[in-house]
């Protein structure tokens, strides 16, 4: 006997869902390796938390492609665990501001030489704030498949021309890309200049509230705000709801897929789940995501979920010692510990090992019973 772990969930034409015991992706997701290559920004936003440290110095050259060999080796063995169809990966090159290391360019270079050695996809990505002189922003375009970009508001007016600058030559290039506006309360105007800006210029957009624990009020909207965010005027009664929940800025308890994917829960289609918890659950994770820390050197399944091969919490090991890792890699799933599924809700899960075993056994292989 098994527990539904989420329920209450609400179909894509707003009708209460049945309890459900599998929940995966509608179409088939591809591989997506996060590398968080330096830690090193060119801004330092005060809302940053733990995303970047300016008193490290860049990763050396030489130990990021030694990870770049690693990705690719743990890309092949999970690769040729797929299906043809389903051979298809991202690796997204991160910070910090990764477009900031003074080695980028061989990086992004080597990267690419090495694409053209393996018979599987991999699209090259990043998460950039865009403050880039303009030179190097074109010589980059050549190497990269897609960006995100941040706006953020706490730069200089310089530095916010140079990011429209740069976003207008992606769009006249044809590059795929998309921009995401930190709201930031205290620099209001500036950004909701910024989201008119994107219209004007047919630029995909999200407006996006800043994330912030919920006892610092820096960050806090008031009323006008959190209405041009949401849509709607937020009640006493949504703020104590919020504050009581996670902490994040004006979000419920339930989330959707942050890829935007639709999700099939026992069958019927959703994007949004209100009890995102699936505790005692199988998961593929580890067959869906890989989180890298070049600081520290560590290795994880997911940067949210961090479940590793063990069943436990934690890295799957240390680039430092690769061979550990590859070791103890397998695709048979992992038992969720975790209290709530953030990241790595996407990612193929089932209450019962048959269930999992069943409703992935057309994407993973497995080798088990
Ligand atoms: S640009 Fe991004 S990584 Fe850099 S300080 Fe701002 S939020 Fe942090
Ligand atoms: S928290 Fe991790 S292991 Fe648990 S369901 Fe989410 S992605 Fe899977």
């Amino acid at each position: 006997m098994f527990v539904h772990a989420a329920a209450n969930l609400v179909q894509l034409n707003g009708k209460p869902m049945p309890d459900f015991n599998t929940l995966i992706p509608k179409d088939p997701l591809v591989f997506q390796v996060a590398w968080e290559s330096t830690l090193k920004c060119n801004l330092d936003c005060s809302y940053c938390g733990d995303g970047h440290d300016n008193k490290s110095s860049h990763p050396l050259l030489s130990n990021c492609l030694d990870t770049v060999d690693f990705i690719f080796k743990y890309l092949d063995i999970k690769m040729k665990q797929r299906p043809l169809h389903m051979q298809q990966s991202n690796l997204n090159v991160q910070g910090g501001e990764s477009l900031f290391h003074p080695k980028i360019i061989d990086i992004l270079r080597y990267i690419n030489k090495k694409k053209a050695d393996v018979d599987w996809h991999l699209g090259t990505a990043t998460i950039t704030n865009a403050v880039v002189g303009a030179n190097l922003w074109k010589r980059l375009a050549q190497y990269l498949d897609y960006y995100t970009i941040s706006y953020h508001p706490e730069s200089t007016t310089k530095q916010q021309q140079l990011v429209k600058d740069n976003i207008l030559f992606l769009k006249s290039i044809n590059k795929t890309f998309h921009v995401s506006i930190m709201m930031h309360p205290k620099h209001w105007d500036n950004c909701v200049s910024m989201v008119d800006w994107c219209k004007e210029n047919n630029i995909e957009c999200n407006a996006r509230q800043i994330d912030h624990h919920w006892l610092d009020m820096r960050f806090n909207y008031n009323k006008e705000q959190t209405t041009y965010l949401t849509g709607k005027e937020i009640t006493a009664k949504d703020k104590l709801m919020y504050a009581l929940s996670k902490g994040l800025n004006l979000s419920s308890t339930g989330r959707a897929c942050c890829g935007g994917n639709t999700l099939c829960a026992g069958g019927c289609e959703t994007n949004y789940v209100q009890d995102n918890k699936f505790k005692g659950w199988h998961c593929s994770v580890a067959d869906y995501f890989l989180y890298i820390r070049q600081t520290t050197g560590e290795v994880f399944t997911n940067k949210d979920c961090r479940m590793n091969y063990d069943g436990n919490v934690g890295p799957i090991g240390n680039l430092k010692d690769p061979k550990t890792i590859f070791s103890k890699m397998h695709n048979n799933g992992v038992v969720c510990k975790k209290s709530s599924c953030w990241c790595g809700l996407c990612a193929p899960k089932a209450a019962t090992k048959e269930l999992f075993i069943n409703a992935t056994k057309e994407d993973l292989n497995h080798s088990i019973e």
